[in-house]
């Protein structure tokens, strides 16, 4: 007789995250902050901060719409498009173009400048832009490490479709349904993108043991029997349990993050988030005497 474990139960679902403050970052990218270490701490461990950015129409240009070289050290920036095409350059010599469906894992790590802007041909022709730009935290025996670049185009992340035709699963990094993620992780870390549309209730297996944040960027999706989590929220869940109970999904696309949490101070500011202030005063330091490198000039 199968006898009820922890992993078999379903996750609990502690709070709905709201946001409808918009900012700019730069002049290309109107985002709402949907999680961030400021406010939630090591909820949302190993994760930082999350941006929605879009989606937003722009019109054709010449310009190069963006944000223009500024630093990062101690995490790892996680970019995934949706709609129209971002442009990348780093001191560590990672860059490149990427459109919907591709990702870019940037590990800063001890420090690296970089430029976002939208894809130059993507100006050109104007459109709509909509991506996720999420920080993953390092350990800190990796803070300190090489900075490194993967550019994962769309056509290396596996899709797994949930049986009963509840929807699909892009495993970016991590596991799910005996499918590996591509993204190279320092730590535990699962970041799916989910499309879900179902009437019917259904369980989705997660991780035991990992608080879970799914953020649905697009429709809504009922969850435990009473609570929606419409766009732009961000449902998180409890540790324990094996599944999320999904009552019902309308047209949503969200991602669904959740790794082992990293048990060590959070101390950030700005672009740099180490462990101490100290590490923060010697970021400063680093990045204004250079030491985090430059950008080459346009040609
Ligand atoms: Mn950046």
């Amino acid at each position: 007789m199968p006898t009820k474990t922890a992993g078999q139960s379903a996750k609990k679902l502690v709070s709905v995250q709201r946001n409808a403050a918009h900012h700019w970052v730069g002049d290309g990218f109107p985002v709402r902050t949907l999680l961030t270490y400021a406010e939630l701490g090591a909820r949302i461990s190993p994760f930082l901060l999350l941006d929605h950015a879009g989606p937003m129409e722009f019109p054709p240009t010449q310009k190069r719409l963006g944000v223009g070289e500024h630093p990062h050290r101690g995490f790892e920036t996680v970019t995934i498009i949706y709609a129209g095409e971002v442009e990348h350059r780093d001191s560590g010599g990672g860059g490149g173009c990427i459109g919907p469906g591709d990702v870019q894992w940037m590990t800063a790590a001890s420090g690296v400048v970089h430029e976002e802007l939208h894809g130059r041909n993507f100006a050109r022709h104007g459109g709509m832009l909509e991506m996720v730009q999420l920080w993953v935290n390092l350990p800190a025996k990796d803070k300190m490490s090489p900075p490194h670049y993967q550019s994962i185009t769309s056509d290396r992340i596996p899709t797994v479709h949930l049986a009963g035709g509840h929807g699909s699963v892009r495993v970016i990094a991590g596991e799910f349904g005996g499918h590996a993620g591509p993204a190279r992780t320092f730590t535990p870390v699962h970041v799916w993108d989910l499309r879900l549309a179902s009437e019917q209730s259904f369980d989705l297996a997660v991780p035991d043991g990992y608080p879970v944040a799914l953020v649905v960027l697009k429709g809504s999706v009922r969850v435990n029997g009473c609570e929606t989590i419409g766009a732009a929220e961000v449902g998180l869940f409890d540790r324990a349990g094996g599944h999320l109970c999904i009552d019902s999904a309308h047209d949503a696309t969200a991602l669904l993050l959740c790794g082992e949490p990293i048990d060590e101070p959070i101390v950030g500011s700005g672009p740099f988030v180490m462990n101490t202030a100290e590490e923060i005063r010697q970021a400063q330091a680093d990045y204004q005497s250079g030491k985090m490198g430059h950008l080459p000039s346009r040609g």
